[in-house]
């Protein structure tokens, strides 16, 4: 395969469905898939554009937070990732790869659900790197539903926990911690814009964190913060083969797109560094749709 820099045309960049079937029990490993994503493990070039930063990244394991915990790595930031116990060997790799750039990573395994360990991810952070600068709150639920009638209480309370409830746990417990110039950056999705219907609990997250972040934004401009969303199509990671889409649907995963294939987690770290470092000077308020063609309302 060419340098990802290299030019050439996107479409053909990455690998197009059909995909093998792999269905994995949530919350899924980003090293059991087929294809392994790439997150940019060899193929993402820093620039020091974040130099002494101190990042910390939800679900940074894998997939989208993956590609931003790298990524920041390589562009100078120390990384703290949060993730599931249960994604021990992920997050194992990342912390790996986060150090041999010579910076320090921190591994904080835990259920951001829990309002405590929530509010304790910030603060260890900030213990061990001595503050915060980059906040990327990108850890999610999604699991389909064919019908209104299959979505328990449990499922909307735990979608709407780990999406919504944390986000504001994390982001209230952070702001204090906040210099100015830092950056805080929030998960969104096209289903903001575009629900599906098979993700009723999920889809109406994702526009709670458009309108969250947008409003936070608007505070935190007073201090000198800026706050963004980014808003991803399709993107090839454990979250939709471990129950986001049914097993036809991840084998044909990103065929719909123009591009006729999903987006690789790489794909989507310029879009976080540009938001997290001083390039994005002027940039507060938006969301960066990033989708394959599809565009966002
Ligand atoms: P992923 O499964 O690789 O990452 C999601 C991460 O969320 C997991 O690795 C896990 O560590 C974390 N997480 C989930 N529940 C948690 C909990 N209770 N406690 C702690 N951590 C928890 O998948 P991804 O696609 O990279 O997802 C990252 C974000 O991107 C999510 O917010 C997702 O909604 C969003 N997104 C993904 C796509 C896509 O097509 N993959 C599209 C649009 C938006
Ligand atoms: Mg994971």
């Amino acid at each position: 395969m060419a340098d990802r820099l290299t030019m050439q045309d996107p479409r053909q960049q990455y690998p197009q469905p059909p995909f093998p079937r792999q269905p994995q029990p949530v919350p899924g490993l980003a090293a059991k898939m087929d294809p392994v994503p790439d997150h940019g493990e060899t193929s993402y070039r820093g620039s020091g554009r974040l130099t002494g930063r101190r990042a910390l990244v939800t679900g940074g394991d894998s997939g989208i937070g993956r590609a931003a915990a790298i990524a920041f790595a390589r562009e100078g930031a120390d990384v703290a990732i949060s993730y599931l116990p249960e994604e021990e060997s992920d997050a194992r790799e990342v912390i790996q790869l986060i150090e041999a750039e010579g910076r320090k990573a921190l591994a904080l395994p835990g259920d951001i659900t829990e309002e405590s360990w929530a509010r304790d991810l910030v603060e260890k952070t900030v213990a061990a790197f001595g503050g915060l600068d980059i906040l990327v709150v990108n850890a999610g639920r999604q699991q389909n539903r064919a019908d209104i009638s299959k979505v328990s209480s449990e499922d909307f309370d735990r979608t709407l926990k780990t999406n919504l409830y944390a986000l504001h746990w994390i982001a209230q417990a952070a702001v204090p911690h906040l210099p100015p110039g830092a950056s805080v950056i929030t998960t969104a999705s096209v289903q903001a814009y575009e629900p599906s219907a098979i993700l009723l609990d999920y889809a109406t997250t994702k526009a709670g964190i458009v309108a969250y972040t947008k409003a936070l934004a608007k505070q935190l401009i007073e201090k000198g913060i800026r706050a963004n969303v980014v808003a991803p199509g399709p993107f090839w990671t454990a979250l939709q083969s471990s129950g986001g889409q049914p097993q036809e649907k991840v084998q044909q995963f990103g065929g719909q797109s123009a591009f006729g294939r999903p987006g690789q987690p790489v794909e989507l770290a310029p879009v976080y560094v540009l938001l997290a470092s001083q390039e994005g000077s002027y940039i507060s308020g938006e969301v960066y749709g990033v989708t394959g063609g599809a565009g966002i309302a």
